[in-house]
């Protein structure tokens, strides 16, 4: 099958773009300093590094849309943060149209082979389950990458520019090389035992051996040639073609090393399982939360539901009246209980009945509210309630089964057009670096998401959404948000961070809307996460800020980093906002098009 965009043949649809814009390539703009905030006109980017925040301005500079140039800051990121993201991954897109005023949303989440089963996880040998350490590192754990499908679909909604064009400072990049940051080698030497099992994953990020000193250029020449040989054949070359192929081998022959000292289980993704992949274009998930919509990304994300569901928890109390420590005692108490919901009815919503509109209702909320002691934290865990059947408002539920879920890392960025079209895309490898696994000649590391699903049930007698299953989604807590207020976009979030995702978003969210911080600060602020565990996952700077939180009974563990978020806020008079990290990640990368009108 051909996949080119709106009807036209591969080649008409490159020549009336070459006809009708100027060359992404051809962009001479400032070199961008990486910097946290930037404010202007014409557009804005934020993302984790300052090269693939410089591709996606220049692609807005060329006239591109905030599709096109988020295409362009994707394939950027492949090269230049390709731990968490690449084309080995996947993720989900949220998109507001300031033409029709709508927000759409794609689901580009790796899919299970189609010979998984619910024992995708359990050891034949042994009949257990593998220790989760090594499943990551596996060919089991690789799901079919939906990032390139994203990209196809996302041009063919919302581009003026066709693939092969906005691939191509990413080419360059790829190509001429990027000096490596602190932030890079960190992450590759975290990694180093488990890369250095991978031929392939050696050569390419273990230069000599050794991860690639800071400031040295790292170039990637095998991903110049992978993302040219897609803008030549289209993303066929992908998706059963040519590259396809190598995927498949890949995970079902895996490159070890000689000296390995593990001999990972192979994994059974094949080239149909690539032919059949398609990207789901969805419906996105909307709450009222004050005075503005909330707009987030649908099952299989659980990200929409539970940043929805606790939203509308929380709007039954009025936080900006209470005192912080209150106010964060409600936001921890709501998260619990949304986070109970979500383990127990949300996962890929063709294999299982996701009651997405119920869990969504302010009646649930209201009877889930209940459940908050004003002055005492709840033990946790605590047992989900039934959207269903919501029933009478009840005081605190009684315990139920712990689910531990590991927070490790991908990227979230965010584009705006002059146009006033958003975009909104997390995207993921899973783990940082993924499987650890890239594709020989390639040049970009495989995703290790399948370990999103459960290996075992963990609701007890009840059905748990989140097992494995031939063709389905993993759940993810991916929470790519747009916000509206009077119908237009007011802010535009999301971060990495695995469960925790979902948290920094809702924090971003109160922050904002309930405490009045500017939006800089509502980024910058300590983060706390409660999941519906015993105790509250928070940055050091969290605990020390909120002494008072512990005469309610939280208890903390702390995580020197909770999420790397990137923020837009739409000022006005066409004026942007954009807002990375100043200090998580070692700091990221916003711009603006223009500084000035
Ligand atoms: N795999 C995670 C999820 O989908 C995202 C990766 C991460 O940030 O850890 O929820």
């Amino acid at each position: 099958m051909m996949r080119v965009k709106r009807g036209m043949g591969a080649l008409s649809a490159a020549v009336v773009a070459a006809a009708l814009l100027p060359s992404v390539a051809g962009a001479t703009t400032p070199p961008l300093v990486k910097a946290p905030v930037a404010q202007g006109y014409g557009g804005a980017v934020v993302s984790d590094t300052v090269q693939a925040t410089q591709a996606g301005l220049d692609v807005l500079r060329r006239g591109g849309t905030a599709a096109d140039a988020a295409v362009a800051v994707a394939a950027t990121l492949g090269v230049t943060d390709p731990n968490m993201a690449g084309l080995g991954g996947g993720g989900y897109f949220v998109h507001y149209d300031a033409k029709t005023r709508k927000v759409s949303t794609i689901d580009g989440r790796e899919t299970a082979p189609r010979s998984a089963d619910a024992n995708l996880f359990i050891n034949p040998a042994t009949g257990q389950p593998y220790p989760f350490a090594d499943a990551v590192t596996s060919g089991l754990s690789v799901g079919t990458p939906g990032q390139l499908a994203i990209w196809e679909r996302a041009l063919d909604r919302w581009g003026r520019y066709d693939l092969a064009d906005v691939l191509k400072p990413a080419i360059k990049v790829a190509e001429q090389g990027f000096p490596v940051t602190p932030q890079l080698r960190k992450e590759i030497e975290q990694n180093q035992p488990r890369f250095k099992q991978f031929t392939s994953t050696a050569k390419l990020y273990l230069p000599g051996g050794n991860p690639p000193a800071v400031g040295s250029t790292l170039r990637n020449p095998d991903l110049a040639n992978t993302y040219r040989e897609i803008a030549r054949d289209g993303v066929d070359a992908f998706y059963g073609g040519k590259i396809g192929r190598d995927v498949a081998n890949t995970v079902q022959h895996l490159p070890l090393a000689a000296d390995v000292t593990v001999k990972p289980p192979v994994g059974k993704l094949s080239v149909e399982d690539l032919r059949r992949y398609r990207a789901l274009d969805q419906a996105p998930t909307k709450v009222g939360y004050r005075n503005v919509e909330v707009y987030g990304m649908a099952p299989s994300s659980s990200g929409g539901t539970t940043v929805g569901e606790s939203l509308n928890i929380l709007e039954t109390t009025k936080l900006g009246s209470l005192n912080r420590t209150q106010a964060l005692h409600y936001y921890l108490e709501a998260t619990k209980l949304a986070y109970a919901d979500r383990g127990r009815y949300v996962g890929d919503p063709k294999f299982v009945t996701v009651p997405t509109r119920e869990l969504l209702s302010d009646s649930f909320a209201a009877v889930r509210a209940c459940r908050i002691d004003p002055i005492r934290a709840t033990p946790a865990p605590v047992a989900p309630g039934n959207p269903l059947d919501p029933g009478q408002c009840t005081p605190p539920p009684p315990a139920a089964t712990p689910t531990q879920e590991n927070e490790v890392h991908t990227n979230h960025f965010v584009v705006a057009d002059a146009r006033g079209d958003v975009v909104s895309y997390t995207n993921t490898l899973e783990q940082v670096g993924g499987s650890g696994i890239v594709v020989p000649g390639r040049g970009f590391l495989l995703n290790n998401e399948l370990t999103d699903f459960n290996f075992t049930p963990t609701q007890g007698t009840a059905p748990d959404p989140n097992l494995p299953a031939a063709g389905k989604r993993p759940r993810s807590s991916m929470s790519p948000t747009i916000v509206l207020k009077d119908g237009r976009p007011w802010l535009a979030l999301g971060s990495p961070g695995g469960s925790t995702i979902i948290t920094t978003a809702l924090q971003i969210i109160l922050n904002r809307v309930d405490f009045k911080q500017s939006l800089p600060d509502a980024v910058a602020a300590p983060r706390a996460s409660q999941r519906n565990t015993p105790t509250v996952t928070a940055e050091p700077g969290f605990i020390t800020a909120n002494p008072g939180l512990a005469t309610y009974g939280h208890k903390f563990t702390e995580q020197a980093e909770i999420g790397a978020a990137a923020a837009l806020e739409f000022l006005g008079h066409d004026q942007i906002l954009a807002v990375g990290e100043p200090v998580r990640r070692s700091g990221t990368s916003a711009g603006v098009a223009y500084p000035a009108k």
